[in-house]
């Protein structure tokens, strides 16, 4: 007989009340905890538990108290601080890499460094730790370039500067003021690429590689990829910025080497990895890898995971190492993501609206992130606040239903992106690429 799961998910984004949703939909699962979740999280098979992502002991014990045998870690700072260890520890299973492995987020110059290492195509670049010599190296450079402290900023610590003003003053934003306290202690400094990007998903168990569709986030605030970058403001998927061929190629020669090295290193990658790309003229460039599925991509792909793709059981092989015993199916349609915002997002927001919501048509999933509950009424409670996702047989069709399920969708204040997937459609119009679903 197979195992009965019973599953903590660990956050409380939109990320993971789509992983919640999800997993609740697995024959394999009994009943999915959600630590700290959201205010639209709870479910008939979903409970809201009142612990924090980074308390691990108390996770820990309440795991244990539940019998909880599955754990799957939504967001990177968990990951980053050790808690696969432990779970591990105490012999619960853990979707999520070991604090070895989540250095490959953790730390932008051990990245860059292991690339470099592996001749895994990414952005020139070099590392310092003294601020003179990043100064001296800035003077020095004639291209274009790109600023990273090395640690987690909450996605602010990428600073792209237009003129070598610029590129000084946020290099001593980052070294000298410390606006993004110790993650500023080292920098990268890398060439600016030019080109498309695009986020692959991958489930891994250490050794083999299942990566679903390939989808393009929105990062900037405003339509046209204006104004100020955001942790993510919409998502569609599949995305044809790259030819399947050029897909296939992705998963053969960058995310099927990164897992085997990081093996052979001795920080085997068990979880979903993420590797964010630019599809540069000289090919595909690795701009970063996530340890954890992103946010909103993870909104978007999970509907295209047929039913008969049991996620769960896709996660526990994870971490049994028997992924290559599973397939995952996807469904050929398309998907999109519009995330809505609270007033002054991505500064200093808002909190606290009361928000209204509609029924909203079918084949539309509203995710909520940053929301919480005052008695019966829903609330915003953070940035990105709430999303609709909506899958169709035609990207036109996904886009179309996920902007009808945002009317349904109201507070004070809220802000969204007008023109999620316009460069999709902007390449069809041009007749450049023929989008077609997975
Ligand atoms: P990262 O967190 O390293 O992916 O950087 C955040 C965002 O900054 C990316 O999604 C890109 O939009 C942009 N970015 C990062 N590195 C580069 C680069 N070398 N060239 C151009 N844009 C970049």
């Amino acid at each position: 007989m197979t195992e009965r799961l019973r599953i903590l998910v660990i956050g409380s984004g939109g990320r993971e009340h789509a992983l919640a949703w999800k997993l609740a939909r697995s024959p394999s699962v009994d009943v999915v905890h959600i630590a700290p979740g959201n205010g639209g999280t709870e479910s008939d098979k979903v409970i809201n538990v009142k612990i924090a992502a980074d308390d691990f002991t108390e996770l820990v014990s309440y795991a244990r108290k539940h019998g909880l045998n599955l754990v799957v870690v939504g967001p990177e700072a968990p990951l980053v601080d050790g808690i696969e260890g432990f779970f591990r520890a105490v012999g619960i299973r853990c979707f999520g890499p070991s604090k070895g492995a989540a250095r490959m987020e953790g730390s932008k110059a051990f990245s860059k460094d292991f690339m470099r290492r592996h001749g895994i195509p990414t952005a020139a670049f070099r590392n310092f730790t003294d601020y003179e010599s990043a100064r001296d190296y800035l003077d020095s450079v004639n291209h274009d370039v790109v600023i990273k402290a090395d640690g987690l900023a909450a996605g602010k610590g990428v600073i792209i500067p237009t003129t070598k003003k610029e590129a000084h003053d946020a290099l001593k934003q980052i070294m000298v003021a410390r606006e993004f306290g110790s993650a500023g202690s080292q920098v990268v400094i890398e060439e600016f690429l030019e080109g498309e990007e695009l986020s692959v998903l991958t489930f891994s168990d250490g050794y083999t590689i299942r990566s679903l569709p390939p989808a393009q986030d929105h990062k900037r605030a405003l339509d046209g990829d204006q104004g100020p970058n955001t942790g993510g403001m919409g998502c569609y998927a599949p995305t044809r910025v790259a030819s399947k061929e050029l897909i296939a190629q992705i998963d053969r020669e960058i995310v099927q080497p990164t897992i085997d090295c990081m093996r052979r290193e001795g920080m085997p990658f068990v979880g979903m990895l993420f590797t964010g790309l630019m599809i540069t003229k000289n090919g595909p460039k690795v701009l970063e890898y996530n340890v954890r599925g992103g946010d909103p991509e993870t909104q978007t792909l999970l509907p295209l995971l047929s039913d008969e793709t049991d996620l769960a059981k896709v996660m526990q092989a994870c971490t049994e190492h028997w992924l290559d015993g599973v397939d995952l199916k996807i469904e050929p349609k398309f998907s999109a993501t519009v995330v809505a915002c609270a007033e002054g997002y991505p500064g200093t927001y808002a909190k606290n609206r009361p928000i209204t919501l509609h029924t909203p048509p079918e084949d539309v999933l509203v995710f909520h992130a940053g929301t919480g509950r005052d008695g019966k009424q829903v609330v915003s409670t953070g940035g990105r606040v709430i999303a609709s996702t909506a899958t169709a047989a035609t990207l036109e069709e996904a886009v179309a239903k996920a902007y009808k399920g945002m009317a349904t969708i109201k507070f004070d204040g809220m802000h969204f992106r007008n023109d999620i997937a316009h460069r999709a459609f902007k390449r069809k119009a041009q007749g450049e690429v023929h989008e077609e679903a997975a």
